[in-house]
């Protein structure tokens, strides 16, 4: 039930593995792109997935979630928990598909959370079936881990396969499902509900507190002359820290990190549980996000009038993502100042023109600097690590570079006559 990023992604990849998967939506429009083999999201490999396997008619696609409870021995709530304006998850749509579940189910079932929900939703949602339906059935929690642009490897090579849950019969259900993935000896865990979905949330804050640490670093690093691509190796090569999410970045964004942090806070202080630390991450990923125009304006203290360059929107390589983008914050604060911005991504564009529909949006990563008197890279994809410089430099109004990726080695920019910042290289 829900067939977004994480609901079509596991709907695909587990008939993949030669189960019969209905992916349910309420969005129709989404419904019927996705039966006419039109994919509503990019994510690489997914396209080839989604074909062949309903080719093979492993994989349908409908609105109709009556039919779909009815029919399932499992199934996989990964519907939306947005965040609400108040900071708490949005367990609205959650909700809604249990209704659907409790009023439909007609044999045992067992629900899976697949939805990154508060600590304490499979017991929330379990007394919600048990006022609504006398067959039996577990609710049980199955995070998701996996990372968008590599979605179908993360399924299929998981590092970790948690279930929260201490019912026997759903244990045997969860093994015999993970069966392709325990036999090549990937690890599973079998924990309690409430721990698993503790799991999920306490990963994603451990991910985003090392983006921001890093981060935290980095204007002392600017006003030392310290490296911080130096300091992350240098702390990275500590057996005890490790390399993994030590880059200085324009802040971590996307669908989860943030919202998930923020949930995590929620959860605690409703509590009056001290939740200090986690509220700390996220304040320095805010104020991060909203730092980078001030590099623009070392070189340009007026940008009205200016043409700037955009090289990235989606919030991380490999995805169409823009959901709390630091690109968007830039973009945001460059048509306050009256630039004029030309936006290039390669998968992106769509997206962000729902938001900004009036700025100009290039073909390439030349067209968006054409007569630019800055260019700012915010997602590190691969074509900006190959491209033709010289060329980029000669169309550009002032060959200016702001490089919050550090995709670039700073003396070989000057070198070649850029006017050159990169994040926190001193
Ligand atoms: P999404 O917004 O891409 O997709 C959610 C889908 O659910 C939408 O298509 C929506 O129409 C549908 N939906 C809403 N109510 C429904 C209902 N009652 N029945 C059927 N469909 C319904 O969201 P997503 O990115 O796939 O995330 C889903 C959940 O997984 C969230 O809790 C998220 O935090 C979590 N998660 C996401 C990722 C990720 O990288 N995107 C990774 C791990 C966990």
């Amino acid at each position: 039930m829900g067939t977004g990023y994480v609901g079509l992604v596991t709907g695909a990849c587990f008939a993949d593995l030669g189960n019969d998967v209905q992916c349910v939506d309420v969005d129709k429009e989404k419904v019927e792109k996705l039966r006419k083999g039109q994919l509503t999201i990019y994510e690489p490999g997914l396209e080839e997935l989604v074909k062949r396997n309903a080719a093979e008619g492993r994989l349908q696609f409908t609105t109709d979630g009556a039919a779909a409870a009815a029919w399932a021995d499992v199934i996989f709530v990964c519907v939306g928990t947005p965040q609400r304006a108040d900071g708490k998850a949005n367990m609205n749509y959650v909700f809604q598909a249990a209704e659907t579940i409790g009023k439909n189910i007609k044999k045992y079932t067992v629900i899976v959370d697949k939805s990154t929900v508060p600590v304490g939703t499979a017991e929330r949602v379990t007394r919600l079936l048990k006022e609504i339906t006398t067959v039996e059935f577990d609710v049980i929690s199955n995070p998701e881990f996996l990372k968008e642009g590599a979605a179908i490897k993360d399924f299929q090579n998981p590092d970790r396969i948690v279930i929260g849950t201490e019912s026997p019969r759903a244990q045997e259900v969860m093994n015999h499902l993970y069966g392709p993935h325990t036999r090549v000896n990937r690890p599973i865990l079998f924990v309690k509900p409430q721990t698993a979905e503790l799991i999920k949330y306490a990963a994603n804050a451990m991910l985003a507190s090392r983006i921001s640490f890093m981060n935290a670093l980095v204007p002392l690093c600017e006003r030392m002359g310290a490296d911080i691509k130096d300091v992350s190796r240098g702390i990275g090569l500590d057996t005890r820290i490790g390399p993994r999410f030590l880059q200085a970045s324009p802040g971590y964004g996307g669908s989860c990190f943030p919202k998930d942090v923020r949930a995590l806070v929620d959860v605690m202080e409703s509590l009056q549980l001290n939740a200090n630390f986690f509220r700390a991450i996220d304040q320095v990923n805010e104020l991060h996000k909203k730092s980078h125009i001030a590099r623009l304006l070392k070189f340009h203290p007026r940008l009205a009038g200016l043409t700037i360059g955009v090289w990235g929107l989606s919030f991380k390589p490999r995805t169409d993502d823009i959901r709390e983008s630091a690109s968007l914050t830039l973009i945001e604060q460059l048509i306050e100042a009256g630039a004029k911005v030309i936006a290039y991504d390669p998968e992106a564009i769509e997206n962000t023109r729902k938001i900004f529909p009036k700025i100009d949006y290039a073909h390439t990563p030349y067209d968006a600097v054409r007569g630019a008197s800055a260019v700012v890279v915010m997602t590190e994809w691969d074509v900006f690590r190959n491209l033709d410089l010289d060329r980029v430099k000669s169309l550009m109004a002032d060959p200016v570079i702001v490089d919050c990726r550090n995709v670039y080695d700073p003396p070989e920019m000057t070198r070649m006559g850029f006017k050159f910042s990169g994040m926190g290289r001193g």
